[in-house]
């Protein structure tokens, strides 16, 4: 029997909070992440977690799945992809018809941006004035720059596929490596200092496609994923392994990325953990005192 699924990792603006779906309740119910203590087993099977359908309000929300599915592979069910909205965003550009409801969501004015990420990587991409911030918290950068603001969503994903042509500045990263610059991240003021660097090579290339550009600087605010602990070592930590439970203290939590504390038989440690490979998992937090379990730690998978 299935209890809860766990469909995301949202923000609401900075904050971090785990989106989990009761299939008996069907209910939905968000956890804030930060100095959460979070105690849970894990399912053998990864489910579908559902669709992101626009409200009135213009607000993306993620409906849960009617069916539950099961999945071998990918985040969605055949028919949880074939209404999803949230699919238009990055292909609206490249022609087609989108809903109404999408089409209005594009009409808002959008945003370009480089963001620099732990290790120094870095990515040009596009938020919607609606996400403007809540995009980079997503994201899990430490510093960005907003570089320009055009009429809408069509002409910023343009903009985004000529910038990031002309300048080499990717528009992704995985979350995987993501979590891995976590483990050893590099300081601030470099991060801000390669971070003014490209957003000035950008934004002189915007500057001659789209004839404006603009600098307006953000950070992330400091937290312990950001302020390592004098002497921390951290691991990154990769595996999830099926009925295995795990007991987690959170420390911090960045875009997809979490430090955490946790404690083994095998000795306490401060791991990275990828929070994306939790999403779609069976959670089944009801779990007793004494079924605490395991002598060993996960299995390292990066
Ligand atoms: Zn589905």
């Amino acid at each position: 029997m299935v209890t809860s699924i766990i469909q995301a990792i949202q923000y609401n603006d900075s904050e971090g909070r785990l989106l989990t779906y009761d299939v008996r309740s069907r209910q939905s119910s968000s956890l804030g992440l930060e100095k959460a203590r979070i105690r849970f087993r894990f399912s053998h099977h990864r489910f579908c977690v559902g669709r992101y359908i626009l409200t009135s309000e213009l607000e993306f929300v993620l409906q849960p799945c009617p069916s539950i599915s099961k999945q071998s592979r990918g985040k969605q069910c055949e028919a949880c992809a074939n209404v999803d909205e949230s699919k238009y965003l990055h292909a609206a550009h490249l022609g087609g018809k989108v809903p109404h409801r999408v089409a209005e969501y594009m009409a808002q004015p959008h945003w370009l941006y480089v963001a620099v990420f732990a290790d120094g990587d870095v990515k040009v991409g596009t938020a919607a004035q609606s996400r403007k911030t809540r995009r980079l918290a997503e994201q899990g950068a430490v510093c960005a720059d907003f570089v320009g603001v055009v009429a809408d969503g069509y002409l910023v994903r343009e903009l985004e596929d000529q910038v990031s042509s002309s300048t080499r500045v990717s528009q992704g990263f995985s979350s995987v490596r993501k979590a891995q610059a976590w483990v050893n991240p590099r300081p601030l003021i470099e991060l801000e200092s390669i971070c003014a660097s490209t957003a000035e090579r950008v934004r002189a290339s915007s500057a001659l496609i789209w004839g404006q550009s603009i600098s307006e600087k953000w950070r992330a605010r400091s937290n312990a994923l950001i302020n390592p602990r004098p002497g921390q070592y951290r691991l990154p930590f990769g595996g999830i392994e099926p009925d295995f439970i795990y007991d987690w203290e959170v420390l911090s939590v960045q875009g997809p990325t979490a430090l955490i504390h946790t404690h083994f038989a095998s000795g306490a440690g401060d791991y990275v953990v990828d929070l994306s490979a939790l999403i779609g998992r069976e959670i089944d937090t009801d779990l007793e005192d004494s079924a605490e379990g395991g002598g060993t730690g996960p299995a390292m998978l990066f």
